[in-house]
């Protein structure tokens, strides 16, 4: 296509660039992204009278076991996220929440901490997206992506079970193909593909602008054990390790239904890294005695993280929300999904659908959670520099133990760990606690009386 021709079809797009009654939206990608923008863009419509049709095109069934419906996640959902949610009328359903997680044991080389939820209530749940690993067919478990477009569904927007193939820009709309179906043109097209690098390519291939997020690998895995050992080894806690192991920023395990799932996160982990974690007496130390860890493993992939979000991810009739855009670094990726698509579907219905509405309303939302991760990176540079000296960690552990015979405002440093591993407040409310002389002093005081024991 020649530059004039180009030009003439952006010009000629750039009319009537607002949802009206009649307009058609394609949401890409049926995971927590999709799903919130279909579920505010709906209602936002009806609050000023629009009707719309949205359809949201996902190849994954998460009504079925194993990979066909696996999202790659942790599963923690977290306190802001609960909180918010009910807020907006979604009370996850206890077939949804496979835990009710009540507090976090940390473990350093030096030895284990509990800390409690702040205040002493059940609301960070674990969940699996999909149905959950091979195996889990006839649970009585519904998964969490699924729920989400159950929700959706019931709001009138329209499912259709297909991969995207293509993009194709028009003078009037945005035609997407995708094979087994026939190519519809839509007014609005909402990439919510995650990090999929193919998908991430369609919408670079009508947007050349777009730059895709900056990723690294980490790794999750499944093991299988029966319900009553893993309440009797890991309770209703997550266990998050904070080890001098090369690559791993963060490890956890989270108990589940009948599956306890193992998260590394930090720089490219690989299978000799996850040996280095299954190694660690302090892991091995969660699992029951003489159980050869590997025989536990159910499954286990390598999905890629943000750690840097997209630049110009929208344009003319499209936008990028999620990890497609940006999210919260290592943590609640979920409730930063919530926050970008909340945002994308509030500027598309009330502010219009071009590349200036997106720039003035949207883009200042991705901008504030990118700040906030960079405060983010010094936090994790700080734990990083924990993690290897001893000293330091005995201060650490030291200091939690004190704090948990305190009263709930006194567990400073607890509570900002708590945030740190639950990604429950952003990272600059976590760096200004941080920042209290009362918890630097407590830990230095702390750091000192273990160089006399
Ligand atoms: C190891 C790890 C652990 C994590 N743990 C947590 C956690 O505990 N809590 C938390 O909140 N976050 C966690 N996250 C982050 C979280 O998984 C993501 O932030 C979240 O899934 C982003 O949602 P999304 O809808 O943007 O993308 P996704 O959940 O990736 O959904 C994208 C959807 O797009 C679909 N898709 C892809 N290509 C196409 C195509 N061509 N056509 C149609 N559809 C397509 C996919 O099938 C998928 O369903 C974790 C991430 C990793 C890697």
């Amino acid at each position: 296509m020649g530059d004039n021709t180009f030009a003439k079809l952006v010009n000629a797009s750039t009319r009537n660039l607002e949802i009206t009654d009649g307009s058609n939206i394609a949401v890409i990608g049926g995971g927590p992204a999709g799903s919130f923008f279909s579920y505010f863009a709906i209602d936002f419509a009806r609050i000023i009278d629009l009707n719309i049709n949205i359809d949201i095109i996902e190849p994954k069934y998460f009504d079925k076991a194993g990979p066909t419906g696996c999202n790659h996640c942790g599963g923690i959902i977290s306190e802001t996220l609960v909180q918010n949610l009910s807020a907006e009328g979604i009370v996850l359903p206890s077939r949804v929440i496979r835990r009710g997680i009540e507090s976090y044991t940390i473990h350093l080389e030096t030895g284990s901490a509990v800390i409690e939820t702040p205040l002493n209530e059940q609301r960070i749940a674990s969940v699996f997206r999909g149905l959950g690993p091979k195996g889990e067919e006839n649970s009585n478990f519904e998964s969490f992506d699924g729920y989400l477009l159950s929700l959706c569904k019931e709001k009138g927007i329209n499912l259709i079970n297909a991969r995207v193939k293509e993009l194709e820009r028009h003078e009037d709309g945005i035609v997407v193909k995708c094979t087994g179906v026939p190519d519809k043109k839509y007014d609005l097209v909402v990439g919510s593909v995650g990090l999929n690098p193919g998908a991430l390519s369609l919408f670079k291939n009508i947007n050349p602008s777009y730059i895709i997020p900056k990723t690294t690998k980490t790794h999750i895995c499944e093991f299988y054990m029966a319900d009553t050992d893993i309440d009797k080894y890991f309770g209703n806690s997550m266990h998050v390790f904070l080890l001098n192991l090369p690559n791993i920023k963060f490890g956890a395990l989270i108990p589940k239904s009948n599956y306890v799932t193992m998260v590394l996160l930090g720089d490219q982990i690989d299978s000799k890294v996850v040996d280095s974690f299954l190694g660690s007496k302090e892991v091995k130390g969660c699992f029951p005695k003489n159980v050869e860890l590997k025989t536990l493993m159910h499954c286990h992939c390598f999905p890629a993280i943000n750690i840097e979000g997209a630049k110009s991810a929208y344009d003319d009739r499209i936008i990028l929300i999620g990890d497609s855009a940006t999210s919260k670094l290592y943590k609640n990726g979920i409730g930063a999904a919530y926050i970008t698509s909340k945002a994308a579907a509030r500027t598309a219905i009330f502010q219009g659908i071009s590349k200036n509405d997106f720039q003035n309303h949207y883009q200042k939302i991705c901008k504030k959670l990118e700040t906030d991760n960079n405060i983010g990176k010094f936090i994790f540079g700080v734990t990083s520099f924990i993690q290897k000296s001893e000293l330091l960690k005995k201060g650490l552990h030291a200091t939690i133990l004190d704090e948990q015979n305190k009263i709930n405002d006194k567990r400073r440093l607890s509570s900002i760990l708590w945030d740190t591993f639950t990604g429950s407040a952003p990272y600059s409310s976590i760096l200004q606690r941080g920042l209290d002389p009362r918890v630097g002093a407590s830990f230095i005081w702390n750091t000192i009386k273990q160089t006399f024991t």
